[in-house]
């Protein structure tokens, strides 16, 4: 995935409407398991790719709501922080263990030591998180243990985020 490779082109996108989004595409698989997904913060318009940054996001709730039990939560928040505009997903669900953090990364890698090979799935999503995320000049940030939860931050690069008049409607 490198820029010559995606045919569409960096527009403003506001995160926390692409969090509402997502949040009404999960609706019913969060419902069946019994997971609530919560989304907080104020509106963050960077200029990004639309497409990318709803898998990306799209993924991570998708993760946060599977490796999760009934009763569970998964919260999504959207804000300007010193550090850049930041998108958190967290989760307290059935957690990652620490020599894990760095491999869940790579494609196809999935956690033996927990409940997740009894979950579908092929091991591509947190690749293509990476990936959209490094397009995008964001960091991840992982904390995650198991019985305790998963929280993952992307922070964008400062300074590109557009105030304004932008949004319209
Ligand atoms: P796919 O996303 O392709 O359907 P997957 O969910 O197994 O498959 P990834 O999204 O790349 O693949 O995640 C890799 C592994 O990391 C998972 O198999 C799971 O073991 C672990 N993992 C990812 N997110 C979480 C989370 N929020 N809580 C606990 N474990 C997680
Ligand atoms: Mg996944």
């Amino acid at each position: 995935l490198d820029e010559n490779s995606i045919p569409y082109t960096a527009a403003p996108v506001d995160l926390l409407e692409l969090a509402q989004n997502t949040r009404i595409q999960l609706e019913n698989p969060a419902a069946k398991q019994q997971v609530t997904l919560q989304v907080e913060g104020e509106p963050v318009v960077i200029e990004g790719v639309l497409p990318v940054l709803d898998e990306m996001l799209f993924n991570l709730c998708d993760n946060a709501i599977k490796y999760n039990k009934p009763g569970g939560h998964v919260w999504v928040s959207v804000k300007h922080t010193p550090d850049g505009p930041t998108l958190t997903v967290k989760d307290d669900g059935i957690g990652i263990p620490t020599e894990d953090h760095e491999r869940v990364f790579e494609r196809f890698y999935r956690v033996d030591k927990s409940h997740s090979k009894a979950i579908g799935g092929t091991g591509l999503g947190l690749s293509i998180v990476k990936h959209s995320a490094a397009y995008h000049n964001a960091r991840i940030e992982l904390e995650s243990a198991p019985g305790k939860g998963t929280c993952i931050r992307l922070i964008f690069p400062p300074g590109r985020e557009i105030h304004g008049q932008e949004q319209t409607d």
